[in-house]
């Protein structure tokens, strides 16, 4: 199976690559929403740009080995949210074509040493584990300090900067017999955020019975940042071991709403291999995220100050019939106390942002403070534990009134 995509499951079906970065027609409407072009409002920095630079690439205009400043620098900077998707007439799958101009350029956006680690998740989850908590046992002694001093290192920085200072309990769950519901905790809630996984994990509990695939990948971080090959094995795994659960109709609840997305879409991967698109196109669908185990009125709705933000951020929000329903949620449990954080305005940057090289996140993560400073927010809401860390570190620096936290928590 091949390194790279070629066939897109795009929002108006599937196409080539080529065809669909041609349907392109340069209009201009993406531009508005882009998070990038916000920063930076530069052609370059446009979805439109990207597109064309992909078009280039594929009729050999640009050669391959020649990767110029501004085309690193348009690459870069996506954040891979796809609202310009949402906006496109043409429903263009820019996010996609950036991750594809990505390998097929062969750039590496993480620092190696970041990559290098969490990649052992992958090919050797115990030694993932065992440095985990060498790592998190050095942080309470200080030692890791020392880490980010080491050449290639600055991003334990980043992480020191962004976790809670608080000592955090390690998340421990306790499987059901006859399970009737799969938790697949994201790699922040499970080993940074334990906390949020304990969360979710008892939140579940009080509907279902609940068996934790615990150090589990699910490929996204090989989507994103390493290959399309390594993405495919893991999700082909992961597919067989729900296969082989008593019942293969489980849902598989994250706590993520990048994976959920990322899994949502597990088809496009084995796109050609007729049964594994149709197994892939199973799983997809037994795929759950946090609030669909909600009651109707979460219980811990009180301990929100008002007023409250939504900031959807998540890569592939083109998919956002989710978010869509949960904005809705949250309209009726909060009326008026929900303040909208439009289109215009900026959300932080999804999926490890933080951690990658160069400056570009630092002025996402400020647009973000921006927009919580303009509409007062007292409560951010959103869904993921990464944006969550991020966006807190960001608020106790420049908006301290502000607090963000996990949709999660919202059943207490
Ligand atoms: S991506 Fe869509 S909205 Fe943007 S320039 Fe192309 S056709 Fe227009
Ligand atoms: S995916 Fe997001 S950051 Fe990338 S071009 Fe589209 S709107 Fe801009």
């Amino acid at each position: 199976m091949h390194n790279r995509l070629g066939t897109l499951h795009t929002p108006l079906g599937i196409r080539d690559l080529y065809d669909s970065v041609c349907f392109c027609n340069r209009c201009g409407m993406c531009a508005p929403v882009c998070p990038a072009y916000a920063a930076d409002p530069q052609e370059s920095n446009s979805p439109r740009a990207r597109n064309q630079a992909l078009r280039l690439l594929l009729e050999n205009k640009l050669k391959n080995n020649t990767i110029s400043k501004e085309l690193n620098q348009l690459i870069t900077s996506c954040t891979l949210c796809g609202r310009c998707t949402h906006v496109c007439p043409g429903q263009i799958p820019t996010a996609e074509h950036i991750l594809e101009l990505r390998r097929l350029l062969k750039l590496q956006l993480l620092p190696r040493s970041l990559f290098k680690l969490l990649r052992l998740r992958e090919t050797s989850p115990r030694l993932f584990y065992a440095i985990i908590r060498i790592g998190l046992l050095s942080r309470r002694i200080g030692l890791l300090r020392l880490t980010a001093c080491m050449p290639g290192f600055a991003w334990v920085k980043h992480l020191l900067q962004i976790l809670p200072t608080r000592s955090i309990k390690p998340f421990a769950a306790k499987d059901q017999k006859r399970p009737t519901l799969i938790y697949l905790p994201s790699l922040e809630a499970e080993f940074l955020f334990p906390d949020l996984a304990q969360h979710v994990y008892n939140s579940a509990l009080k509907k279902y019975r609940v068996i934790v695939w615990q150090n589990t990948t699910c490929g996204l971080f090989e989507y994103l940042y390493g290959d399309v090959r390594s993405a495919r094995k893991i999700l082909r795994r992961l597919i067989l071991q729900h296969q082989q659960t008593a019942n293969t109709q489980l849902p598989i609840l994250t706590d993520s709403i990048d994976v959920y997305h990322f899994l949502k879409r597990s088809a496009q991967l084995f796109h050609g291999f007729t049964a594994w698109e149709e197994k892939a196109l199973h799983f997809a669908q037994c795929v759950r995220f946090v609030t669909d185990i909600f009651p109707q009125k979460p219980s811990n709705l009180s301990a929100c100050k008002k007023p409250v933000l939504f900031m959807n951020s998540a890569v592939f929000t083109e998919d956002s019939a989710l978010q869509t329903k949960i904005e809705k949620k949250l309209q009726t449990l909060f009326k008026k106390n929900l303040v909208q954080c439009g289109y215009k305005d900026a959300c932080i940057a999804p999926a490890g942002y933080g951690f990658i090289k160069g400056s570009r996140e630092a002025v996402y993560n400020l647009q973000a403070v921006r927009t919580v400073a303009t509409h007062q927010a007292q409560t951010v809401i959103v869904l993921s534990g990464l944006a969550q860390l991020e966006l807190n570190f960001q608020l106790r620096q420049f908006y301290p009134t502000a607090h963000a936290q996990h949709i999660a928590n919202l059943n207490g």
